[in-house]
């Protein structure tokens, strides 16, 4: 399985991406925490990338990209991967479709989790009011992270629908009902056509 999860902040990404890289033992690459663990340890990507991250702006592609290749060619990716939180833009969508053919790995499943907006806004401040520890789970910081997902990030549903399949599944039930209906579109036949 190699899986792209797409789905706007809020909509669950990470918590169920975590459940479905175990259940299907496969590698969870999320750039935003690739990003979080930099700008921690304060290295000179950290260093580049944290105010960008603060202000809920998106990371220049080449950063992510490289990022990107460096851990894909890991060896635990070679059983599968499941990418979340990348691609964020068309750009960086097109450079994985190339990098992934050089590799001869092609994407298996594009899963879209969808939820509407003020679900999402909701989810999100709840996550700042609890404590969450991300700098960006802020109202205005949200806010600026939604708009940013529609304008450069919704185009890449469509760049996915356009060259295959993109399947959706209903983010709003409960995480083991989303959990479920993740595992049994992961375990289909369904694949991204070329
Ligand atoms: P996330 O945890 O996926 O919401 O990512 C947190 C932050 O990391 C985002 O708001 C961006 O600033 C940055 N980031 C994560 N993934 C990407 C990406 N694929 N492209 C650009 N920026 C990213």
């Amino acid at each position: 399985m190699r899986i792209i999860l797409l789905g706007p902040p809020g909509a669950g990404k990470g918590t169920q991406a975590l459940l479905l890289a175990r259940d299907g033992n496969i590698c969870h690459i999320s750039t935003g925490d690739i990003m979080r663990k930099a700008v921690a340890s304060g290295s000179a990507l950290g260093q580049k990338v944290k105010a960008i991250l603060d202000a809920g702006e998106l990371v220049p592609d080449e950063i992510v990209i490289a990022v990107i290749r460096d851990r894909l060619s890991q060896r635990d990716c070679d059983a599968g991967f499941l990418l979340d939180g990348f691609p964020r833009t068309v750009d960086q969508a097109k450079a994985l479709t190339a990098l992934l053919g050089e590799m001869k790995k092609p994407i298996t499943h594009v899963i879209e989790l969808k939820v509407p907006d003020h679900v999402l806004i909701e989810r999100v401040k709840k996550r700042g009011e609890a404590g969450s520890g991300r700098s960006d789970d802020t109202e205005e910081v949200l806010a600026r992270r939604l708009e940013v997902y529609w304008k450069q990030t919704a185009p890449v549903t469509s760049y996915y629908r356009e060259i295959g399949k993109v399947i959706e599944v209903d983010g709003l039930g409960t995480v083991e009902e989303v959990h479920a209906a993740i595992m049994k579109v992961a375990q289909g036949t369904a694949s991204v056509k070329k």
